[in-house]
């Protein structure tokens, strides 16, 4: 694999896919590398074996069209591969990859990065509590294995994803014990103009509606889950209406579907060096980057939800667009796609990321004890008292407090630490960035990132005379 490619894509979601695709047609020798099984990134993730026989969706329906164009096509796809750090050496990009249980490089000239997005859950009390499991994580587990999170589930978060979950936990075969959502009626009467131009995906999301309302499954408008029941496994939860700021209804369930949006994956981009801007339309901090993906930073390329939570459909359209502008600029011979249906696309996308951002009082919802970095067991108590004694940025809490330096990479904490900080020294959030991304992106055992690395080979000066 240490052959240079033409373009390297990371990624092989709707938008990577879609952009190997076609620059692999343009002749450019492409490599799309991804650390799940097969392409479908998150939304048309394939099936495993056992169940493909299982209904079809029309999530399902994409994900098979992609991955059959990918394998008659001549990108080379590595599945089940790690990028795990990427430097930029001459005129040439270097990706270092865990695959096979051992480290590899790939080199390319130009690269696109499609890494998409993952979710933010607003802690609360309890939100650690074994039976609670993130919204958009359900989604895998239906798609991946059809199984369910639980026996009676409540389901609550933000955005159209809410009613998805409840509605696929009911034609799992499960019980839905209540949806809570954040969002109003008026919030979704607003984005309705958005919706318009998008009419099969408004139609199924009425779908939805109609099986939880003809099921008589509340749904609690406006409100939270304020705290999670159960020491060992979940028992049941409590709700709060956020208009009026009192308790509402408490539900008995032995599961909870928990999340508040997605945030752009940006850690890649941001440390090769793209800029990055604070849009809380399109999920909080996104890199910059034209329609077409072209960055300022020579021979990088982004698309999808990783430079901006736009939707499934914008990051296929983006990823044709990226992949025809890296292939062109590399002097293959690429068509030039409309950039008006991406633009559709986006207009629907950002409408529903309007609505799943957190609720402007969502960060009230974790308590003094409340954990917010999970991996290094630190509550919002301790959060707040390093602010309080100086750490005033994203990275001056990870060096004092090792947020961020744990298992998952500061992955899930950093947004509720921005939000604390922010609140605590009367910033606005877009004036917290992010902290500085550091290698690895994703975990890799030490043995292997260290490579063939031999003590005795140390360069070890003489000791100087005394
Ligand atoms: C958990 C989750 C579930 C979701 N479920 C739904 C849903 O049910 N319905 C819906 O409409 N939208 C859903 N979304 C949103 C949806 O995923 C996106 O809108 C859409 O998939 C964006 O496509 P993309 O190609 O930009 O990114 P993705 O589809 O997210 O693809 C990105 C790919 O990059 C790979 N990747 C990232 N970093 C690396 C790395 N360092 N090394 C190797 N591979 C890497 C990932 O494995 C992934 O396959 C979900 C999002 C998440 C995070």
């Amino acid at each position: 694999m240490s052959d240079l490619n033409d373009i390297a894509v990371v990624g092989a979601g709707p938008a990577g896919g879609n952009a190997a695709l076609v620059a692999a047609q343009s002749g450019a020798r492409v490599v799309m590398l991804d650390e799940q099984p097969a392409p479908g990134g998150q939304v048309w993730r394939g099936k495993t074996a056992s169940i493909l026989l299982a209904p079809v969706t029309p999530e399902t329906t994409a994900g098979n069209g992609l991955r059959s164009a990918l394998s008659e096509s001549a990108a080379t796809h590595l599945a089940d591969t790690r990028v795990w750090d990427i430097l930029r050496n001459g005129d040439h990009w270097s990706l270092q990859i865990l695959r096979n249980g051992a480290t590899e490089q790939i080199t390319c000239r130009s690269l696109i990065l499609a890494t998409g997005a993952r979710e933010y859950v607003q802690p609360i009390p309890g939100w650690t509590t074994p039976g609670v499991i993130g919204l958009a994580g359900a989604t895998s587990l239906f798609k991946q294995t059809l199984s369910l999170p639980g026996k009676r589930t409540v389901v609550s978060g933000t955005g159209p994803l809410v009613f998805f979950v409840a509605s696929e936990i009911r034609r799992l075969g499960g019980e839905v014990a209540a949806v809570i959502t954040p969002n109003t009626r008026a919030d979704w009467a607003r984005a309705t103009p958005s919706m318009i131009g998008q009419p099969k995906l408004l139609a199924r999301g009425a779908l939805w509606m109609a099986d939880l309302i003809l099921a008589r499954v509340p749904i609690l408008w406006g409100h939270a889950v304020s705290e999670v029941e159960g020491r060992d496994h979940v028992t049941g939860i409590k709700t709060i209406n956020l208009k009026r700021g009192v308790a509402g209804l408490s539900f008995a369930t032995d599961s909870l579907c928990l999340g508040n949006g997605l945030i752009a994956q940006i850690e890649a981009a941001q440390m090769l060096g793209a800029a990055i801007r604070y849009d809380p339309s399109l999920g909080g901090w996104v890199p910059v980057a034209d329609p077409d993906g072209a960055t300022k930073v020579d021979g990088l390329y982004l698309c999808g939800d990783g430079c901006g939570i736009r939707g499934a459909a914008a990051a296929a359209l983006q990823g044709t667009l990226a992949g025809a502008r890296a292939a062109r600029d590399l002097g293959f011979s690429a068509p030039s796609p409309p950039v008006r249906p991406w633009q559709r696309a986006e207009r629907f996308g950002r409408a529903m990321t309007a609505l799943s951002i957190p609720h402007a009082d969502a960060h009230a919802l974790t308590t003094q004890d409340t954990i917010v970095c999970r991996c290094e067991s630190l509550s919002r108590r301790d959060i707040s008292t390093e602010i309080t004694t100086g750490a005033t940025s994203t990275n001056a809490v990870k060096s004092g407090k090792r947020a961020g330096m744990g298992p998952c990479g500061g992955k899930y904490c950093q947004t509720a630490i921005a939000a604390l900080i922010a609140e605590q020294t009367d910033k606005s959030t877009s004036d917290v960035p992010p902290p500085t991304p550091r290698p690895p992106l994703r975990p890799v055992p030490l043995g292997q990132a260290a490579g063939d690395f031999d003590y005795d080979d140390l360069p070890i000066p003489k000791p100087a005379p005394l």
